[in-house]
């Protein structure tokens, strides 16, 4: 495995230039959101395309413009409102119960990272979420696109669930850890989606190809 700290700062260096030209606007992304809002745009980012979010989200938060709306709805009507985005039945159900626990709490959500992890329905991704863009902590937005992009370029984890493997969890944070640990997490996700994707990466045109594993590990095209 390659984690040389001369790497991780190679690494951060050229995809948070890459970020600066190339990174994706959503409205998410812009500054001065409430806490509410930030959490429901990580809630309906999960597992499903930003482009796609992008053209709801506005939508969802002027019919659900609070925690009090959403469990005044019900999971149902929740349901009938996300039902073009996919995943609906699950979303709902994950929104309704995050949103009666955030009324319970008036709001408040704990920054201590142990009790954060005791509220329900919060999950490890939305967790390590409200650390980074609420309490401004450097913690890694690490889901299956950013851990495909970390594992061609370093290595490969050796457990299924990303949630516990200790050396993609450990890289991740290392990665996070930069004064410009928003952006190196948003510029990661762009790049999973634009250069780095699932299918048929963009290895020819990357800027990470030299150093990047995966591209080393590719067989060299020889001419007849
Ligand atoms: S060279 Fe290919 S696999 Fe490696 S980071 Fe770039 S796009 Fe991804």
């Amino acid at each position: 495995m390659r984690q040389e700290e001369s790497n991780i700062a190679y690494f951060q260096e050229q995809l948070l230039g890459w970020y600066l030209v190339n990174g994706r606007i959503f409205p998410w992304r812009k500054p001065g959101l409430s806490k509410y809002k930030l959490i429901i745009a990580e809630v309906l980012l999960q597992r499903t395309k930003a482009e796609t979010i992008s053209k709801y989200y506005d939508g969802f938060l002027l019919k659900f413009p609070s925690w009090h709306s959403l469990v005044d709805a019900g999971p149902e009507r929740i349901g009938d409102y996300l039902k073009p985005i996919g995943l609906y039945q699950q979303r709902s159900k994950r929104l309704y119960a995050l949103a009666v626990e955030m009324v319970k709490r008036n709001g408040i959500l704990p920054k201590d990272r142990s009790s954060l992890d005791e509220i329900p329905f919060l999950g490890q991704y939305i967790a390590n979420a409200i650390e980074l863009l609420i309490f401004e902590k450097r913690s890694p937005l690490l889901d299956v696109n950013m851990a495909r992009v970390l594992e061609r370029y370093f290595g490969e984890r050796k457990m299924a669930d990303i949630r516990y493997d200790p050396y993609l969890q450990d890289l991740a944070y290392k990665i996070a850890d930069t004064e410009f640990s928003k952006e190196i997490n948003w510029g990661i996700l762009d790049f999973a989606a634009l250069i780095c994707k699932a299918r048929k990466p963009l290895c020819e045109i990357c800027l990470l190809k030299k150093q990047c594993l995966f591209f080393s590990q590719l067989p060299v095209m020889t001419t007849p």
